[in-house]
């Protein structure tokens, strides 16, 4: 089965792949994507995604995928991942697990994959060994992207997110540049993420610290951190991102 569109089989949960208009890569790249909220993770996903031909799969996108469907259609599961999401909290380990597993084949993908929020603890990190295990896929590398907490809060609050494309802009550090220039050719409308809300960044971040944090070390065991400094803007962190990749071509 054939899915149109970019990421469709990961946003929907549907089996099959997507209909990616890039042919395959020489080689899948397979990466995890590590560092608090705000770091700038989706960004830098983009544009290597854009390099090296890889699919960025991130959990948190198919929790805002799944806000847009109808309640009535919603589990009683998802509601609950909504309403802890909106707070800012981690959605329980064994809904986000059973929502990975259950995208295996996106996983299994010959363009690879950029997994992005995905894992956020220790039990997230060892079910996901199991699953790469079992479908015989190996990683290539965890970026962890640093940066003083203080800056994490200020670009966080300051991200405004264009309701049509989905693209994102900073008040401050890449405000929106006027009607029709974000990439969907039509008038936008920026709204806030409930969860870039002051009360909702400090319960993430806690949450980084306490349960996310600890995967830096599960993964420097293991031989696959490469730490990044996500200071300054995103073609300097794009360069030391590639240098920091370089050893593992
Ligand atoms: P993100 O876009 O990655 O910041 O995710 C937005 C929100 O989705 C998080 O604050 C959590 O509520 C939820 N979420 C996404 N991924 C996970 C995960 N791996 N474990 C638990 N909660 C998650």
């Amino acid at each position: 089965m054939t899915i149109t569109g970019d990421r469709e089989a990961w946003l929907s949960g549907q089996p099959g792949c997507c209909t990616k208009d890039a042919p395959f890569p020489s080689r899948p790249w397979r990466m995890i994507l590590l560092g608090a909220p705000g770091v700038g993770k989706g960004t830098q996903a983009k544009r290597l995604c854009g390099d090296l031909g890889a699919c960025p799969l991130s959990t948190g996108d198919v929790f805002r995928a799944a806000k847009t469907i109808d309640e009535s259609e919603q589990t009683e599961a998802i509601r609950q991942a909504l309403q802890t999401m909106r707070g800012g909290g981690l959605v329980s380990d064994d809904l986000v697990i059973d929502l990975v597993r259950e995208r295996g084949h996106c996983l299994l993908c010959g363009h690879g994959f950029l997994l992005d929020g995905f894992p956020r603890t220790i039990h997230q990190a060892q079910a996901l060994d199991k699953i790469l295990d079992e479908l015989g896929v190996e990683l290539d590398a965890v970026l962890n992207y640093t940066l003083d907490e203080e800056e994490v809060v200020a670009r966080l609050s300051g991200r405004r997110i264009c309701r049509t494309c989905g693209a994102s802009f900073h008040m401050t550090f890449d405000p929106h540049p006027g009607d029709g220039q974000c990439g969907h050719g039509g008038p936008c409308e920026l709204y806030q993420r409930e969860d870039d809300k002051p009360e909702s960044i400090r319960v993430r971040l806690q949450a980084y610290h306490e349960q996310t944090q600890p995967l830096e070390e599960y993964y420097e065991r293991q031989g696959l951190l490469c730490n990044v400094s996500a200071e300054g803007g995103p073609d300097e962190v794009y360069t030391r991102t590639m240098d920091a990749l370089r050893f593992r071509m």
